[in-house]
């Protein structure tokens, strides 16, 4: 009988509901997060049998208090765990109202093709049925797969799998919160098993142009909701605010209010990148023929959260237009 050592996985704490607490067992909102990375880890004994971990936290916070400074730690953080070779994978612990935004700007900058996992819960540690315990354990046995290795960022709750490019958070209390779409997600994890059912298609990892070398500041980048009877003031007040880039939630396939459309052809004028989006929540902003004239991207299957972090790294990178607009089809 051949000895197979058990791989050694980095697990890093970033805080969320999974380590949470609330007042009382049936208290399923209104939670705080008190709960260290180690106290999550020794919650499940059975990981020991999946993988040697190290723990580390590297913040602790509820997910809205994400900042790009803590993006850019954190996957510093994971690139140098990840040229050690006694790391095999990586699982990050991460709240999930924000989890998608993390996920998919790790997908972009990691250089590695070793596994990197997200993973959250819907309930707090201190719930009855409290879902991080076996999100937690698949999270692990994912990040232990060599099957997944190649596959980019991936997000495990409640025994679905995803790829960090098309999955969002889609339900605010569910433990079943998250899709991908009309892409469906990536596999399963039963019974402790996986079942992968297909591969993501975006570019991701070290396929990306993105490398995080030298920077120290993204670009600032805001989201203006775009509605019925919408004014310029939003568009005006982020100009002067010093942002280089506006992503617009636009209404279905990226359309946009008149004003919107002004404050578009302000951006322009300005030099600030704009992105069409839809607020829609799923399908596709189609490129269209007259966005070149306008100044405008299209954001293609990124809603607008993940389009802001795509127009982040772009701008670190490039201010050409057509530039960008290929990496919002690629990635
Ligand atoms: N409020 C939490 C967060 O940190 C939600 C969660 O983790 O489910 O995003």
């Amino acid at each position: 009988m051949t000895f197979q050592p058990l791989p050694t996985i980095a697990l890093l704490g970033t805080g969320g509901t999974i380590a949470s607490t609330a007042s009382s067992s049936t208290a399923l909102t209104n939670y705080t997060v008190t709960e260290g990375v180690d106290a999550l880890l020794m919650a499940v004994p059975a990981l020991s049998s999946l993988a040697n971990i190290q723990c580390q936290q590297v913040f602790n916070v509820d997910s809205r208090n994400i900042t790009n400074a803590m993006l850019l730690k954190l996957a510093n953080k994971v690139n140098r765990l990840l040229t050690d070779p006694d790391i095999d994978g990586i699982v990050i612990t991460h709240g999930t109202d924000t989890l998608e935004e993390t996920a998919y700007f790790l997908n972009l900058v990691i250089k590695s093709a070793k596994p990197v996992v997200l993973v959250g819960a819907m309930r707090p540690a201190s719930a009855l049925s409290a879902d991080g315990p076996l999100n937690l354990y698949n999270a692990v046995l994912l990040a232990a797969s060599p099957q997944v290795h190649g596959l980019g960022v991936l997000l495990t709750l409640n025994g679905s799998v995803h790829a960090a490019s098309l999955v969002s958070k889609v339900h605010t209390s569910h433990v079943q919160a998250f899709s991908s779409h009309e892409q469906g997600s990536l596999g399963q994890i039963t019974d402790g098993k996986l079942q992968l059912f297909q591969r993501p298609y975006r570019a991701h990892t070290t396929e990306t142009v993105f490398q995080l070398k030298g920077i120290k500041k993204l670009p600032l980048v805001d989201i203006l909701y775009d509605h019925q009877s919408a004014g310029l003031h939003l568009y005006e007040a982020a100009i002067n605010a010093g942002v280089q880039g506006i992503v617009i939630a636009g209404s279905g396939n990226g359309s946009l209010s008149p004003k919107a459309e002004k404050g578009a052809r302000l951006a322009k004028q300005y030099g600030v990148a704009c992105v069409r989006s839809s607020r829609t929540g799923s399908g596709i902003v189609t490129s269209s023929q007259n966005d070149a004239r306008r100044g405008l991207i299209a954001a293609h299957a990124l809603n607008p959260q993940k389009a802001r972090i795509l127009l982040m790294l772009s701008l670190a990178h490039t201010s050409e237009r057509s530039t960008i607009q290929s990496y919002f089809e690629h990635y």
